[in-house]
C-alpha cells in the first residue's frame, strides 16, 4: 500500500480544487518537504484543515500528480482502479464494437486524466493492451493496476497481451524508453491493426512508439473520404505515412512523403504494401522538411494538398524547431507550392498554445504572402481521446483543413 500524508495547500487555490483542477501543482503547497517518495497519496487541506481531494506524488512533464478522488474515504486500492478502468471501457463501447467488426481495431481506452486517471494511458490493439506511464508516482501502483486491468479483461474475449512503455525516469524528466512485454501472449512483430478498414502494421515492442499515432484517425479518414480523391499530395513529417496511406485509398493521383528519420523509408514502404498499395506508384522522401521546401519552391512543384503535422519541438543536425516560433515560417513555404483551391491541412499537437493563436498564425502566414484562405474544417482530439472539461488544455490537437484561394 501506499503510504498517504495530509499536506495544506494555499488559500488562493482552494476554490480551483474544488472546482475539480485534477492537475496537482508544485506551487499550490505551502510546505512540500514531505513529497519525498513518487507515489505518495496526498490529502490536499485548506489552510483551515478542511478535505478538499486526494492524488498522488508523480511528477512529469506537467505537474506533480493528478487528483484522484474527491472523497476522503475512498481508497486508492484495486477497486478503485477496477471502476476507473470499467467505466473507460464502457465510454468506448461503440469502438469495442467496431473492433468486433474488424473495421476499427486500434482504439485509446483510457486516456489519462480525461478519465480521471491522471498519468496513464491505455491503447488497444487487436486484443493487446498498451499501458503507458508517465510518471515514477503512477508507476508504482503498477501491479494493483495490473491486477485490475486483468480482472476486468475477463470480460473481453478478445484480450490477448499486455505491454507497457515508460516515459519518465527517476528525475522526473519526460523519457522515451523501451517498450517492454508484461504480461499474456506475446503479439508477433508486426501486428496488423485496422483503423476504418485500413491496414497499419504496428509494433509493440520496438522502442517509443508504435508505429501510429491514434489521434489523427479522424482528420485521417476525412483526408479520404472527402479531399484526396484525383489530387496530388504533400505529406510533410510524414513519420509512418499514415496519412499518405489513407489518401492513397482515397483516390489520390500521387501522394509524396517527406520525413528526416531514415527508417521512415523501409516504415511508410510497409504501410503502404500493407494496404496492397504499389509503393512504386508514390514517392517516399527522406529529407529535412525546410529543405525539402526550399528545393520545391525552387522547383516551382504544386501540389492539390499538403498535410503539415511536425513535432511539438525538434532538433535536427542543422535547425531546432519549434511549433509556437517556427509555424508561421512552415505555412509560408506550404503556401507557396500549393495550388489554387488546393488544402493546407494545418495540424500541431502542442499543449502551449490553444486554437485562437493557432489560427492567428495561419492568418499571419497567408497576409504576408498576400494570399486568400478560407478555413473549411477544424478537428481536435477523437471521441476516444475522452478529454477532462476541468482541464481543457488536455485537448492538445488542433487540426485547420485550409482553402487556399
Ligand atoms: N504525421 C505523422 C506524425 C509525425 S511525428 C503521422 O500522422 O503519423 C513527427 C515526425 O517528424 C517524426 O517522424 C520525425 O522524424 C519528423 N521530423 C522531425 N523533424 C523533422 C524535419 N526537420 N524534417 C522532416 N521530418 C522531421
Amino acid at each position: 500500500m501506499n503510504k498517504t500524508i495530509n499536506l495544506k495547500i494555499k488559500s488562493r487555490f482552494v476554490e480551483e480544487y474544488q472546482d475539480k483542477y485534477p492537475l496537482i501543482q508544485k506551487e499550490i503547497f505551502q510546505n512540500i518537504e514531505d513529497l519525498n517518495e513518487e507515489g505518495i497519496i496526498i490529502n490536499l487541506l485548506s489552510p483551515n484543515n478542511k478535505f478538499i481531494a486526494k492524488g498522488y506524488y508523480g511528477r512529469q512533464n506537467k505537474g506533480y500528480g493528478w487528483v484522484l478522488s474527491y472523497n476522503k474515504e475512498e481508497q486508492i486500492d484495486k477497486t478503485f482502479f477496477i471502476n476507473k478502468i470499467k467505466n473507460a471501457i464502457t465510454y468506448r463501447k461503440d469502438f469495442y464494437e467496431d473492433a468486433k467488426n474488424n473495421i476499427t481495431t486500434a482504439f485509446r481506452v483510457l486516456n489519462g486524466e480525461g478519465d480521471k486517471l491522471g498519468g496513464l494511458t491505455i491503447d488497444y490493439f487487436d486484443g493487446y493492451y498498451m499501458l503507458t506511464w508517465y510518471s515514477l508516482g503512477i508507476y508504482s501502483f503498477k501491479n494493483t493496476i495490473l491486477e485490475a486491468l486483468q480482472e476486468v479483461l475477463k470480460q473481453d474475449k478478445t484480450y490477448k497481451g499486455i505491454y507497457e512503455k515508460k516515459r519518465f525516469d527517476t528525475k522526473g524528466q519526460y523519457l522515451d524508453s523501451k517498450s517492454d512485454f508484461v504480461c499474456g501472449l506475446q503479439a508477433p512483430a508486426p501486428i496488423i491493426v485496422r483503423e476504418n478498414n485500413v491496414n497499419f502494421a504496428v509494433y509493440l515492442d520496438d522502442g517509443a512508439m508504435t508505429g501510429i499515432f491514434l489521434d489523427q484517425k479522424d482528420v485521417r479518414k476525412n483526408i479520404r473520404d472527402k479531399y484526396a480523391n484525383k489530387k496530388t499530395m504533400l505529406n510533410a513529417f510524414s513519420y509512418t505515412g499514415a496519412f499518405s496511406i489513407y489518401a492513397a485509398l482515397g483516390g489520390a493521383k500521387k501522394t509524396t512523403s517527406v520525413d528526416l528519420a531514415k527508417r521512415s523509408l523501409l516504415k511508410t514502404s510497409e504501410q503502404f504494401e500493407v494496404n496492397n498499395i504499389d509503393v512504386n506508384s508514390q514517392e517516399i522522401i527522406v529529407d529535412d522538411v525546410f529543405n525539402y521546401f526550399k528545393y520545391a519552391v525552387k522547383k516551382q512543384f504544386k501540389f492539390d494538398m499538403v498535410v503539415l503535422d511536425p513535432p511539438s519541438f525538434a532538433r535536427s543536425k542543422k535547425i531546432t524547431f519549434s511549433v509556437s516560433k517556427d509555424y508561421v515560417k512552415l505555412l509560408k513555404e506550404a503556401i507557396q507550392i500549393t495550388n489554387k483551391n488546393g488544402i493546407i491541412v494545418a495540424s500541431t499537437n502542442s499543449a502551449n498554445f490553444g486554437i485562437m493563436k493557432f489560427r492567428q498564425f495561419i492568418e499571419k502566414a497567408f497576409k504576408e504572402l498576400k494570399e486568400k484562405y478560407e478555413i473549411l474544417e477544424t478537428f481536435s482530439l477523437p471521441k476516444d481521446f475522452k478529454v477532462d472539461d476541468n482541464f481543457r488544455q488536455g485537448n492538445y490537437l488542433k487540426v485547420v483543413f485550409i482553402k487556399k484561394k
